[in-house]
């Protein structure tokens, strides 16, 4: 073959040109008002290949325009005279991410893109239409107008709303982020982020961000300097006796290993946990023994294994709300290579019907069972290209874990564990369990505490057991622990809000790390803001095991990463006479610390299994529930378009409940109740899901645990 292209070819060359004379018949020249000019593909190609006057005239050199601009969802705006029907965002919307809302419609000089008239466009990924739209057509509601791309400073970075490590690139100006992009990294996100991961990003900046440190003097939080701050601190904590540590799964690896040397070396106790939700001890044992220390090249799974997978099983976990890049590359390798996705959960979600998926209808409690099915049936035959993805809601269903690690040893399957937060792998890495020590090792295991202790310079590690959240909680409130350093914990996301709130209270100390006043900082003793994603260089590790580092964007001196808060305490414990110093100030130097420790290459720890007590013969309905991608989240405060696009919250019951119980359900646990419209789903009878975090302070705080039983009426009972 041979290829003629306008270098070669004059024939090329004028087709070129006619084709730009065409497209530019009725592209406005609106270029220095466009958000797209600057960064424009058809911009260039009209400077090198435009002609420089229209001969277009058959409308007396009018050009066709539309009453502007057309909302096609609460975050994209389409200006549709800019359109050049290349089909980009239909198609990416098509086959991409799988939401077909919107749709080139009408033929010739009327052709346009649209929306169905009683479906708005609705996509977790809508904002990836924006990236890809050549022209300035699909703009951003968010960010339309606001600043030019040539004022724009670009900063690659990770994007901080759940556990994929999207590679995202942050465009600034003068000290403010102005509009996030995705970035292009074919072994993680490829280019596609989601909505989430896209525009929200305003919490960081929002009116209620801690500026200074405060410390309580009277009853009332007073503002201090960080030197006194962290002399307080430390004299408090010194005092409390016993202290817990609650970071939090929202910190870099970096001020993970910081939080689990702090706990080990500052306060002398393995009492430290970084999951801020629904947990179990059957959790910290599976996480110990099948999750820490796997990574891409360690027999890790990794996304381009999801691609080639035969089989993917999900357990407690639904990828489009809790994992958005997971549930695009397997919605891509479903549509590829015809990869079989099967998802044990409570009914077929809009996700799992895109990734062409398949149902094993479960209650909440019943995923063991199902899970040891799985294998015997030969439905859905499982081999050494399969896959079990299991989520962190798995941790609230006994057996289930231990059945998962089960299938996979049984079949060759492999495992992989998909934590919710950015932070949660890298803090499982760094130790910030109470079983586990930085680098996987085992806590409990004598010749790894002496192997940190050395590499520390110290004599010994704590060798008292640690206690897990829901243990420290119950501790403070029990009086048996003193002090409380909480680092970015939400008490609504825990498993028992309440009881978090009474362990604060509790606690006669309280040092809280954080961005934004909380509940926890209004109650602390001494607050420490803390920097921001957008502030402080660090590492989030993905689901895969796989370290995603990330620079700072800014330098704000008004904000320290978590690692440079508790070093200072730590060296004013020290003066005190208590513990030693951390050894390192700057995030660089926690970094080498981490790796001059590296990983554990000892025996891992015994997973020990659990059976399952399983769900049958149980009354009443039991609750399940997740977070949807968008919601009440505080960090999506402040982008009101973002949450704008959020699914609205309706309870999904089998058609015989929906049948007794009408279109408005009222759902009572043993917190409180909710009403909401009721819509009928593929679901097991006596079971009802309804949203985590889309009313109130959430199902946790306001309803009832995840799976417990819960009573529900029809509006007219
Ligand atoms: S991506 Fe932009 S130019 Fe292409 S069809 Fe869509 S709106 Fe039109």
């Amino acid at each position: 073959m041979v290829v003629n292209t306008q270098v070669t070819s004059e024939v090329a060359d004028k087709a070129q040109q006619g084709i730009m004379e065409f497209l530019l018949i009725n592209h406005p020249l609106d270029c220095p008002v466009c958000d797209k000019g600057g960064e424009c593909p058809l911009q260039n190609q009209a400077m090198s290949n435009g002609r420089g006057e229209s001969r277009f005239f058959e409308s007396g050199g009018l050009k066709r325009t539309f009453p502007k601009p057309i909302n096609i969802s609460a975050q994209v705006l389409l200006d549709r005279e800019r359109c050049v029907l290349c089909a980009r965002c239909t198609r990416f919307s098509a086959q991409i991410s799988g939401d077909p809302f919107i749709e080139l419609i009408e033929r010739g000089a009327l052709q346009q893109v649209g929306i169905y008239e009683k479906e708005p466009y609705d996509s977790y990924f809508s904002g990836n239409t924006i990236q890809i739209c050549p022209v300035g057509a699909l703009t951003s509601a968010e960010y339309r107008f606001r600043s030019r791309p040539f004022d724009l400073v670009s900063t690659p970075s990770i994007a901080e709303h759940d556990a994929c490590g999207s590679a995202i690139r942050v465009d600034h100006r003068r000290g403010k982020v102005m509009r996030r992009l995705s970035g292009n990294d074919p072994e993680v996100n490829e280019e596609w982020i989601t909505d989430k991961d896209r525009f929200a990003f305003h919490y960081a900046t929002a009116g209620d961000r801690l500026t200074f440190p405060l410390v309580r003097e009277d009853g009332e939080l007073r503002p201090a300097s960080w030197t006194e701050a962290f002399a307080v601190a430390a004299r408090g904590l010194a005092a409390a006796g016993s202290v817990g540590v609650l970071p939090g799964g929202r910190i870099t690896a970096e001020d993970g290993y910081a939080y689990s040397k702090f706990a080990r070396v500052a306060l002398g106790t393995n009492d430290i946990d970084f999951r801020s939700r629904p947990l179990s001890a059957e959790e910290s044992s599976f996480l110990a023994a099948h999750v820490v220390l796997t990574g891409p090249g360690g027999g890790g799974v990794t996304y381009a294994d999801l691609e080639t997978a035969g089989t993917v099983v999900l357990a407690g976990f639904e990828p489009e709300d809790e994992a958005g890049a997971v549930f695009l590359r397997l919605r891509k390798a479903n549509r590829a290579h015809g990869t079989n996705v099967v998802s044990i959960a409570p009914y077929t979600s809009r996700g799992l019907r895109k990734m062409g998926g398949s149902l094993i209808a479960t209650a909440p409690g019943g995923e063991a069972v199902a899970l040891d099915e799985l294998g015997m049936t030969g439905e859905h035959p499982l081999d050494s290209t399969s896959v079990i993805l299991v989520g962190e809601r798995l941790a609230t269903s006994p057996g289930a874990l231990s059945s998962a690690a089960g299938l996979a040893s049984r079949t060759g399957a492999r495992l992989a564990w998909v934590p919710r937060r950015a932070g949660d792998r890298g803090a499982l890495e760094t130790g910030c369990l109470p079983g586990l020590l930085p680098g996987g090792r085992p806590a409990a295991d004598a010749q790894a505490r002496v192997d940190v202790a050395t590499t520390w310079g110290l004599e010994s590690l704590p060798e008292t057991a640690g206690r897990d959240a829901d243990e420290i909680v119950a501790a403070a409130v029990a009086g048996e622990l003193g002090g409380l350093v909480v680092g970015g914990v939400d008490p609504d996301d825990t498993a028992d809000p309440a009881a978090f709130r009474a362990a604060l209270d509790a606690a006669s100390f309280v040092v809280s790390l954080e961005l934004r006043e909380t509940d926890v900082t209004r109650v602390a003793d001494v607050v420490f803001p803390v920097a921001s994603v957008v502030d402080k260089a660090g590492t989030f590790v993905t689901w895969e095991g796989r370290p995603r580092w990330f620079d700072a964007v800014f330098t704000n001196p008004q904000a320290l990463p978590d690692s440079r808060v508790l070093a200072g305490i730590a060296e004013e414990l020290s003066s005190l006479g208590l513990g030693g110093p951390l050894g390192f100030r700057t995030v660089a130097e926690v970094r080498a610390q981490m790796e001059e420790l590296g990983p554990w290459d000892g025996e891992r720890a015994a997973h020990d299994p659990v059976l399952s007590t399983g769900s049958a013969g149980r009354d009443g309905v039991a609750l399940a529930t997740w977070k949807q991608s968008i919601d009440h989240g505080s960090m999506q405060d402040g982008d009101d378009n973002l949450r704008a696009t959020a699914r609205p919250a309706v309870a999904r019951v089998s058609q015989a409940m929906y049948d007794a119980l009408g279109s408005t359900v009222t759902v009572t646990g043993d917190r409180g109740s909710w009403t909401l419209p009721a819509e009928v789903a593929d679901a097991p009878d006596g079971v009802i899901w309804v949203p985590s975090n889309n009313s109130g302070n959430g199902v946790l705080a306001d309803l009832a645990s995840p799976g417990s039983r819960v009573t529900v009426k029809g509006a007219e009972q």
